[in-house]
């Protein structure tokens, strides 16, 4: 650990702001560039957010990786980064750290399959490489300062307590602000603000969504496979045809299937994660949206049509409870057969079966109405951050020559599975080593 009075006065070649995945990674790779690299970290020690992840066995990245699997404002700029650092060369990097990693059907895990071992290989590699890292390093201020006419920028950090740190380069990688208690509070998007650059506002993503219906209390704590879908106000443009095949339901926006999770707020579980991002940047929009889950996604063409037909056939003079026993969840069950207008204890009513074909319908279209999320607290990510567009290849700034971005800060966020910290390797690396190299990336600014 150094200690403040041994900062070198002509300051270091390379300053990295935020002891995250992105942070630590950038901070190797500057080092190994030949940079003299200091790691300024607000908080005790570095990697706090990397313990939780993956239920604390961290899922460092995935073998199926393709661009579709992420969200960004530049979408071609983070694929150009993840094609030059994917993961075979997460794989690389860890194992030039000592890192065994296993795999399990694509998802990377460290071998001991503890988060705690991928932070040690981590903090010992920034000692290895002589990092000086900086707890207890609040960044507050990134000034630039250009020594006379020519001559090469360099930065002033202000950190608390009236110290100050120069370096010629930095890279800002202070995340994003989900779960700000880790230390990702938001600061890094003012950093970057008062630098001239573009926030995409920020909104929870991988995060369980609220829904206003009552009858969530009587779901709470069911689990079962499905799809769900979000649709919008019906305002967007479609054909005539499309319409119809929307079936009055509004705009098909988002699909994801998995296990649904439903709770007594709303609705959680991966396929919920995956698409909470996209609903929560429609919920800033002021989007209305409803969410429809479908119990039996896995019937294809008219199967499920038979499905029901077969068992109007097989089932006899019996309580609507009894009829419909067997198909779902009791809990599910319930409520469909509720909001169809019928009773559990009520006979069958054979010469009017449209309550039966609602309570039917409804296992495939149980309606909830989205009306939030849990708070960044709860998400995993944020969607949203610097934008993509302020940067180059080398994830250089194109406002702040000399200024490197990486990691969540910048408005790229991926699905669960390991690719959010894929984007943090990625971008860490390649900013890492373009700022220890004191490469030059273009500069300009677009407004
Ligand atoms: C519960 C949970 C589970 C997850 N599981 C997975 C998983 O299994 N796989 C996966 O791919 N992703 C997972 N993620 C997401 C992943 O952890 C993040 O995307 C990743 O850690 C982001 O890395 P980062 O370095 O950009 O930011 P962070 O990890 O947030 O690090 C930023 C660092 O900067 C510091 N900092 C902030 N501001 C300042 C400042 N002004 N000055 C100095 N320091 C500052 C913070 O204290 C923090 O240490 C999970 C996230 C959570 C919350």
């Amino acid at each position: 650990m150094t200690s403040w009075k041994t900062i070198p006065a002509d300051g270091y070649d390379v300053a990295v702001a935020g002891g995250g995945a992105s942070g630590m990674t950038a901070a190797i790779a500057a080092a190994r560039s030949g940079a003299r690299v200091a790691l300024l970290e607000r908080g005790e020690r570095p990697g706090k957010k990397l313990l939780m992840t993956g239920n604390g066995k961290c899922n460092l990245g995935n073998r199926d990786l393709k661009p579709s699997h992420y969200y960004s404002d530049n979408m071609a700029m983070a694929a150009s980064v993840l094609e030059r650092f994917g993961t075979e060369e997460t794989i690389a990097f860890f194992s030039s750290l000592g890192l065994m990693v296993r795999e399990r059907r694509g998802y990377l895990y460290p071998y001991s399959e503890q988060a705690a071992t991928v932070l040690d290989v981590l903090r010992y590699g920034l000692e290895r490489e002589k990092v000086e890292v900086m707890p207890q390093a609040m960044v507050r201020e990134v000034i630039p300062r250009a020594e006379g006419h020519g001559a090469p920028m360099e930065y002033i950090l202000r950190l608390d307590n009236g110290r100050e740190l120069r370096a010629e380069r930095v890279v800002l990688a202070c995340g994003g602000q989900a779960v700000p208690r880790t230390g990702s509070d938001g600061s890094g998007y003012a950093l970057a603000r008062s630098l001239g650059h573009r926030i995409v506002p920020p909104v929870p993503s991988l995060v369980q969504l609220h829904c206003g219906e009552k009858y969530c209390k009587a779901l709470a704590g069911v689990r079962s496979e499905g799809t769900v879908r979000i649709y919008g106000d019906g305002q967007g443009k479609h054909s005539r045809r499309d319409r119809a095949s929307y079936n009055e339901r509004g705009d098909l926006l988002l699909e994801e299937t998995g296990e649904i999770q439903l709770t007594e707020y709303g609705i959680s579980g991966i396929p919920v994660f995956q698409l909470s991002g996209g609903v929560n940047q429609l919920l800033a929009q002021r989007k209305e949206l409803r969410a429809e889950l479908d119990f039996f996604s896995q019937c294809e063409g008219d199967a499920y049509k038979r499905l029901c037909l077969d068992r109007m056939e097989h089932m006899g003079q019996e309580s609507v409870e009894m009829f419909f026993t067997g198909m779902l969840h009791k809990k599910i069950m319930a409520v469909c057969v509720r909001l169809a207008g019928l009773s559990p204890e009520e006979r069958v009513d054979w010469a009017d079966r449209r309550k039966l074909w609602r309570v039917f319908d409804l296992c495939r279209h149980l309606p909830f109405t989205v009306i939030g999320s849990h708070p960044f607290e709860s998400a995993q990510v944020c969607r949203g951050g610097v934008s993509m567009r302020d940067v180059d290849a080398q994830l250089q700034s194109r406002r702040c020559h000399g200024l490197y971005m990486a990691g969540e800060l910048l408005h790229v966020d991926g699905r669960c599975g390991g690719y959010n910290l894929q984007w943090a390797w990625a971008s860490g690396y390649i900013a890492g080593s373009a700022a220890g190299s004191g490469e030059s990336g273009i500069l300009r600014a677009e407004k």
